[in-house]
This record gives structure tokens, sequence and C-alpha cells, in this order.
């Protein structure tokens, strides 16, 4: 299929901190999504807190299954706008590496902890995480992708963060945008988890459907459910509300995000970047109902009593990690105490306080409740 001129063209990439030669059977961006999945960030993915902590339940999405649920929303909206699906397929798959143990109460947890050492930010260490914190090629260090993706992966970024990135941190100073499909990546994601936590958070039995027809955009497909289907079970009635949501969301998007491209008529990748303002976007109805919807979760889902008891449990474990290792880096294993000790010697206390957090960013929910135990239960010594 014939890509739109301004969509991410590999052949054209603006290539990889590493020079590399080109790959023989694949494209830049798929050679990009390939390292991706081959790596151990991807792997852990499947261990780390959505919403729900790990073992709570073994029907709930995981940072793994929302990461794929990314990609196949994302890849639908670029295959139809005529933009590179595989670079949106790469960017959604990598776009949660950085994610600590324990969702956002994790996140909020270490950036506390580091606040005087730079703070912590999951996009960013994203972005840590394939070009430095994975170690196994022998020519470089990270994953040495494509820029393209990088500049996908790094949705958000601070001012002074973006000062210390080089190339990929110039949009943030410049006030410019990232390429279509990274733009498609990042709606894909709130699409994902907006319906995904609806999914979730009623078969865990935290939101109720008739709570739920308090949103509009819930009510409108809800009742469509109905009217359509009669009487069908609960699980039917769930899943075919939540996927005609979904459906809508998508096609206000492409069809919005058309007329906004079409508008500006964009003849190559950079013509989108010198953008004000995103070009992928929902129409302004479709726009405002989703907020409503991001404001019902935050409300009652995100802050309802038992996810909240159980996320203050983990900032807790969080924050006592951190306290522990940086105090004594020692206990870490011995190649993270050598990072430390390495990154001490470059930066005195901040560079010990980053490696203890690239440490406990790494784990995954089991593996930080196994190593609190450890460090903290007297019985262990047993
Ligand atoms: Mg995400």
């Amino acid at each position: 299929m014939d890509l739109a001129p301004c969509a991410a063209d590999p052949a054209r990439s603006r290539g990889r901190r590493h020079t590399e030669p080109p790959p023989a059977l694949r494209t830049e961006f798929q050679r990009d999504r390939d390292r991706i999945v081959h790596s151990a960030a991807f792997r852990r993915l499947e261990y780390k807190t959505q919403v729900f902590v790990n073992h709570e339940g073994d029907l709930f999405r995981t940072r793994l299954t929302h990461s794929l649920e990314v990609a196949q929303i994302a890849r639908s909206v670029a295959r139809t706008l005529r933009l590179n699906e595989d670079l949106c397929e790469t960017i959604s798959l990598a776009h949660d590496l950085g994610h600590t143990p324990f969702g956002h109460a994790g996140q909020d947890a270490l950036n506390e902890c580091m606040k005087a050492y730079g703070g912590f930010e999951h996009n960013l260490q994203s972005l840590r995480v394939v070009d430095e914190l994975e170690d196994k090629y022998a020519q470089f260090r990270g994953l040495n992708l494509c820029f393209e993706t990088r500049e996908g992966i790094l949705k958000h970024c601070s001012l002074a963060n973006a000062r210390t990135l080089g190339e990929v941190g110039l949009r943030f100073i410049e006030r410019s945008q990232p390429s279509l499909e990274a733009q498609i990546a990042n709606l894909a994601d709130e699409i994902a988890y907006n319906n995904h936590d609806i999914d979730d958070g009623l078969r865990a039995g935290l939101l109720q459907i008739e709570q739920l027809r308090e949103v509009p955009l819930f009510a409108r497909h809800h009742d469509t459910a109905r009217a359509t289907y009669g009487r069908i079970g609960p699980k039917q009635e769930r899943h075919e509300t939540i996927r005609a949501i979904i459906n809508t969301l998508v096609l206000d998007l492409i069809a919005h995000s058309r007329s906004r491209i079409d508008a500006a008529a964009p003849t190559h990748i950079d013509d989108v970047r010198r953008q004000s303002q995103p070009l992928i976007a929902y129409s302004a109805e479709i726009g405002a109902a989703n907020r409503e919807l991001k404001t019902f979760l935050r409300d009652n889902l995100y802050l309802h009593h038992r996810v909240y008891r159980v996320m203050t449990k983990a900032r807790k474990v969080v924050r006592e990690l951190f306290a522990a290792l940086f105090e004594d880096a020692r206990l870490m294993p011995p190649e993270f105490f050598a990072q430390s000790q390495q990154r001490e010697g470059q930066h005195g206390e901040t560079g010990r306080a980053r490696a203890v957090a690239d440490y406990i960013a790494g784990m995954t929910d089991r593996y930080a409740l196994d190593e609190h135990e450890r460090l903290f239960d007297p019985r262990r010594l047993r």
C-alpha cells in the first residue's frame, strides 16, 4: 500500500545513534519492533501492574496485554490513514517499558524518592531502557533504535530533562510535534486503557453498570447494545458496549484527523513536526465525551477504596526499598552495585540515586514484594 507523503518512511529515517548496516529482510522500524519484543524489559511487562496488582487475578490486564491492545488500535488507525503501521506498533510496544512496578502508585513514590536527584518520569525511563539499560548487544548499549521510535517513546518530558537529551528532546523546547505515528500511539494508549479499565473494573466488581451509565458515552452505547441484541448475558452486554465505544472513538479519531491532515496538507514528516498542534485528534464532541469517561474512571476506579488501599501499601514498598538501597547500595545485586559505584564516581549521590531508581523501576510487582520481604522480614534470616 502506498503511504501518505507525510508518513514516517524507514528509508529516510534520521537514523540510529550507532550506525549499523541496513537490515536484510526487514525495514528499519520492523527491526526496532523485533528488538523490543526480544528485550528483557518487554518480558517483564507481563508481571507489572496496569491497575490491578498482578496477583489479584489472572484475567486482568497487565502492562504486557495493555501494550498489545495499544498496538492493535494504533495499527488500525495508521493503516486507514495510510501512515506507517510498523512504526505505530513499535512505539506502542515500547511505550511502557520504563514503567515501575505497581502502576502509577509506584511511579509517584519513586518520583518522590528521587525529588532531590532529578525526579523520575516513566516516559523518560522508557527511553533510558531502550537507550542504555538494555545491555546485551556487543557493539552498543541499549537497543540502538531509530530516532523516530525514540521520538515516539518520549511522549512527555520536563523542560529541564529535555535540555539534556539532545535531538530527541528538542521538540519539548521548540514546542514542535512528533510524527503522526507517535501521535496515534499516544491516543491509542488512552483508548486502550479507558476501555479495558472499564472492563476490568466491572469484572472485579469495583464498578457497577448503573454507575457507569452516569457517563453519557457509556450509557449511549449500552442502550444501543440492549436495543440491538435484546436479552443477552451480562458478559456479552459488557463486551458489546465496550467494543462499540472503542469503535466510536477510533472512527471519530480517524475522520477528524483525516480532515485536519487534509487541511494542513503536509508533504513530509517535517511538515507534521512543524505544526503548532497535533494533527491526530478527536472532534470537539467526542473529545469532551472521552474526558468525561476519564474523569469518571479517576474518581470511581483509580481512587476506589480497594485500589487505593493496595496502592498505598505499594507506595510504601517502593519508598522503603529506595531508602534501604540508597543507604547501602551493596544490598543490590553485584552488577547494580557496580553501576551505582560507577555513577556515584561520576555524579556523586545523584548518580547513586539514579542507579537505585533504575534497579527499582526494572522490578516486576512480585519481584519488588519479594525483595522487600528479603530485606525487611527477619524471618527470612532463617
Ligand atoms: Mg500505556
